[in-house]
């Protein structure tokens, strides 16, 4: 049986650019301590300086501006661990910045039904504050913020601006100066490079404090020794981050497919925005059926969706992010989210759309009893 893979938002195939550059460089005998002065050694560092070059481009920044970090969660880290005083964060952030939220100093800026943050919440929240952190593109529903607007008001209130980036790399175009960004988050694994990699961009001039101290590497801000391989593959991934975003432009129309499809058959709950959103994000609800019976459905016919972030799969609380858009726990509890990737084709939406024809239905019965 094909799997049908729509979980691209939880994780991203590796591409076979990245799959290669990889190759190319990790063979049995490969020696990757970038620090080292001898001539292996210079060999990891060129690889990494080139990786560099390539993430920077992707975002459009000079390569000297990037820390590489371990992933998204901890380039967020990095960011909200480097100013005291108050920070702003939505309210539908991902966890590793959400956990800041529960801390004293930080507010909370609203949302409203489409994950739209409510710019006069926000405003009023940013008296005093020395940082705000919003997210680019929402995971769960797609949603993408009018960070321009945004980047003004928190300037204008004298607060940085830190973007999380993780699910727009390589889906919608990432110019960090045209944002008005001061920090900005990527992940390799959102973006067909491979898990475990990540960056965190600052902007030239901005004094940010070491994050893990201990060594000189990533210019002292970051100690420890690179990972050469996972820093290849993230570049090599980057540099193909223009081809990807034209791609995903075209998957609008197969999203729109598979909305429409299943619209037919039932009287669905859409979740994510019809405008300014994710090109690969539906996030539909088929109420009164659970979104995690209809997942684990949908699973073992061979489709791979999730239920919100992969980060919260496991627990049976509604998604805090549905539920900040104004939803009850009922309707969050509906919630399927389908995330399409770059090999998506029309025969993978009406292959899941015969699937859910007949899903759907067997579940609603199910809990008629
Ligand atoms: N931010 C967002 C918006 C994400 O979707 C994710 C991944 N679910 C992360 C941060 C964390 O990324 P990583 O897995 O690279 O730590």
């Amino acid at each position: 049986m094909k799997r049908i893979y729509l979980d691209h938002n939880a994780t991203t195939p590796l591409s076979a650019a990245a799959a290669k550059a990889m190759s190319d460089w990790c063979m049995p005998g490969t020696i990757a301590n970038a620090s080292s002065v001898h001539a292996e050694g210079r060999a990891a560092r060129h690889a990494v300086s080139l990786a560099r070059e390539q993430v920077a481009q992707s975002i459009r920044a000079r390569p000297k501006d990037i820390v590489f970090t371990s992933g998204a969660t901890e380039a967020n880290h990095m960011a909200l661990g480097g100013r005291t005083g108050p920070i702003v964060v939505s309210a539908i952030e991902h966890p590793s910045i959400a956990v800041h939220g529960e801390q004293e100093h930080t507010r909370i800026a609203q949302v409203d039904q489409f994950g739209r943050v409510d710019h006069h919440h926000l405003n009023e929240q940013l008296v005093g504050a020395s940082l705000c952190s919003i997210m680019l593109a929402n995971n769960e529903v797609g949603t993408v913020q009018n960070i321009e607007a945004i980047s003004n008001l928190c300037h204008q209130a004298g607060a940085l601006l830190h973007i999380d980036g993780s699910q727009a790399l390589g889906r919608i175009p990432i110019d960090v100066e045209s944002l008005g960004a001061d920090l900005l988050t990527i992940s390799g694994h959102k973006a067909y490079g491979p898990p475990g990699v990540g960056a965190l961009w600052i902007r030239p001039g901005l004094d940010w404090p070491t994050f893990i101290p201990g060594g000189h590497q990533e210019r002292g801000r970051r100690a420890g020794t690179e990972n050469v391989l996972g820093i290849v593959g993230f570049g090599a991934a980057a540099a193909t981050v223009p081809a990807l975003v034209e791609r995903f432009q075209s998957l609008i129309s197969l999203r729109e497919e598979l909305a429409e499809g299943c619209r037919r058959f039932w009287n669905t709950h859409r979740f994510s925005p019809l405008k300014n959103c994710l090109p690969n994000t539906l996030t539909l609800g088929f109420p009164p059926c659970d979104g995690e019976t209809i997942l684990m459905s949908l699973d073992l016919q061979g489709v791979s969706v999730s239920t919100g972030s992969a980060c919260s799969a496991g627990s049976l609380d509604p998604s805090p992010v549905l539920l900040a858009m104004g939803h009850t726990a009922e309707t969050a509890r509906t919630a399927v989210r389908f995330s399409l990737g770059v090999d998506t084709s029309t025969d993978d939406i009406s292959s899941v759309l015969d699937i859910l024809e007949r899903v759907v239905p067997s579940a609603a019965k199910e809990l008629e009893w």
